[in-house]
């Protein structure tokens, strides 16, 4: 197989740029966690997804992956840029329980999903609040030369560093009139590094600083973070597109200045060299709201019957650059593509075991696969790709079921394990368990065997009237579904 080099999608110089590791035969990336103050919604999920991809990728092309995913369990405040209040203090005060609580809490929540999205666990969880000395010794480090402080914390003025912004390239009265003024600042778009817990008042998560009791900026602990673990420059730094707008903005303008090396030109000076961002999810009538009653939680999908790498599939359908727009039909056809490949992979399982590697036939038509991944991590295509290769008429079925193995390996929708049982839709509201159905339709066939329609159609309707519809001659082999 000749592999095809990898491209991807820098957006900080908007250009598709060949992939060239800062250490020879290393791939380090660096992910935007989840702000642990409530559950993720799929759409956030849809995020990690992406980086999984990018992480399977870079796996598959050979590279040595340290993949740092971090939690952020301080700092964030209810608006990206300096405003309003820090989302774990707001829920702590709400909920009048400890900031730590929520935090794990929801942790353990983000990793519940992270786990049934089959997403690999990277090198390192980091958790913000681990790093408060790190952040400190940051700060203090650029204070001088480009910082200022204000009664409410130490802000970071982003006319000392060159061309900032450049990332979001959006300085525009719409963008500035997002960043809601905090009296004494310098440019609309400075932000606080450190805010200063107010006089009179006690946080719940507050540190000694050389600027008074407080807490460190959310885009500060990333910088810090990426840096302690990854070393300045790294490879790649992911996030959602919001996050291209103020989070990573701050983020390279923090590192510019802790670099010295202030000139955008040279790429490697934003801490990263390269910034990628995954497009959204978005769902019309506004369910992925966190702030809705029943948010899209992938819990829900799961308690709705969906196997959750239905909703993987569903993420690999589209490029990550493209907006995705979530709907229950989108999410059906996603299961039932994604049953295909189980059922024909399962037939051939049943016949044979993968071979220790593919054959020369196999190989070459893996070319196209690695193709579309080297074409910006092209999803959609692979798989299309895939479908030939499970289409493609061989005698060795152990040598396709190595091939499967292998494409897995990116796709990660654990096809070699995965039966069509696994992907039946199965409702927690469903007023009959799955055995019970099973005997009914073990009753069933007899019946028909013993040409007793009456007793046949019989037990059909009492199957009915429990919300489960029998599915005589189904093409894909569906024996039923709950309602
Ligand atoms: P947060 O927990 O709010 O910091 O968000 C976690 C990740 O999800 C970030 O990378 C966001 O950019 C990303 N994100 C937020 N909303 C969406 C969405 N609707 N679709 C895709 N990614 C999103
Ligand atoms: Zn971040």
């Amino acid at each position: 197989m000749t592999d095809a080099p990898l491209k991807l999608f820098n957006s900080l110089t908007r250009k598709l740029e060949e992939f060239r590791p800062v250490h020879a035969g290393e791939a380090r990336v660096y992910t935007c966690g989840p702000t642990v103050y409530n559950y993720p919604h799929i759409g956030n999920m849809r995020a990690y997804v992406f980086a999984d991809v990018l992480g399977r990728t870079l796996s598959w092309k050979g590279y040595k992956l340290t993949h740092v995913i971090n939690i952020t369990d301080v700092g964030h405040l209810t608006d990206d840029a300096d405003s309003g209040e820090d989302k774990l203090e707001k829920i702590a005060a709400e909920k009048a329980q400890s900031i730590w609580d929520i935090a794990r809490h929801y942790t353990e929540a983000y990793w519940a999903d992270v786990k049934a999205l089959n997403i690999r666990e990277p090198a390192k969880w980091s958790v913000a609040t681990d790093y408060i000395d790190e952040m400190i010794e940051f700060a203090k480090g650029i204070a001088a030369k480009h910082c200022y402080e204000l009664d409410s914390g130490l802000y970071f003025d982003v006319s000392t560093v060159d061309d900032y912004g450049r990332l979001a390239r959006a300085v525009t009265e719409e963008g500035e009139a997002r960043i809601e003024t905090v009296e004494g600042k310098r440019n609309a778009a400075d932000f606080a590094i450190w805010r200063k817990t107010p006089p009179g008042e006690k946080r719940q998560m507050e540190w000694d600083s050389p600027w008074g009791k407080g807490a460190p900026g959310w885009h500060l602990e990333c910088s810090v973070m990426g840096e302690a673990l990854l070393g300045f420059p790294f490879d790649i730094h992911t996030g959602g597109i919001d996050h291209r707008e103020i989070h990573h903005p701050n983020e390279i303008a923090q590192n510019q200045a802790h670099c010295c090396t202030d000139g955008l030109d040279v790429a490697e000076n934003s801490g990263a060299r390269v910034w990628m961002h995954n497009n959204f999810l978005v769902e019309r009538s506004g369910k992925m709201s966190k702030s809705s009653g029943e948010f899209l939680r992938l819990q829900l999908l799961i308690d709705k019957g969906y196997h959750p790498l239905a909703y993987r599939m569903m993420c690999l359908q589209a490029h990550y650059r493209s907006e995705l727009e979530f709907s229950w039909e989108g999410l059906q056809a996603a299961l039932t593509r994604l049953k295909r490949m189980a059922m024909r992979i399962e037939l051939l399982r049943s016949g044979s075991k993968p071979s220790d590697a593919p054959d020369t036939a196999h190989l070459k038509l893996m070319e196209g696969f690695d193709a579309a991944l080297s074409d910006d991590l092209n999803t959609p295509e692979a798989l299309t790709v895939f479908e030939w290769i499970l289409a493609f008429k061989s005698k060795d079925q152990g040598a396709k079921l190595a091939a499967i193995s292998r494409l897995d390996s990116v796709l990660g929708l654990n096809l070699l394990t995965l039966t069509r049982t696994d992907l039946r839709i199965r409702p927690k509201s469903a007023i009959i368990t799955e055995d019970e159905i099973e005997a009914a339709l073990a009753r069933r066939r007899e019946a028909r065997a013993a040409k007793d329609f009456a007793t046949s159609d019989a037990i059909r309707d009492e199957l009915t009237a429990k919300g489960v519809e029998v599915m005589d001659g189904d093409p894909l082999g569906w024996e039923w579904k709950l309602q």
